[in-house]
């Protein structure tokens, strides 16, 4: 089973869909997508592994984009 965001099934497309970080408006031809910028992307990954893990140690911003993403990757696999 694909590995499935909340904000994916509550956020169905719209015709200017909004940052769920921030809601400033982004667009899906946007690298981040569905985030305005990569910083949101990490927020929002740095928030869910936080809640998941509880690494209440590790500010979210502070996670590197890179590190999150290979985390997330590793349960699919
Ligand atoms: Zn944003």
């Amino acid at each position: 089973m694909p590995f499935r965001r909340p904000w994916a099934i509550l956020a169905p497309m719209r015709r200017s869909p909004r940052c769920p970080i921030c809601a400033q408006e982004t667009s899906r031809t946007n690298d981040a997508f569905p985030f305005c910028s990569p910083r949101c992307r990490t927020i929002d990954l740095g928030s869910w592994l936080g809640e998941a893990y509880r690494v209440e140690a590790s500010p979210p911003s502070d996670l590197p984009v890179e590190m999150v993403e290979q985390l997330l990757r590793g349960p699919e696999a």
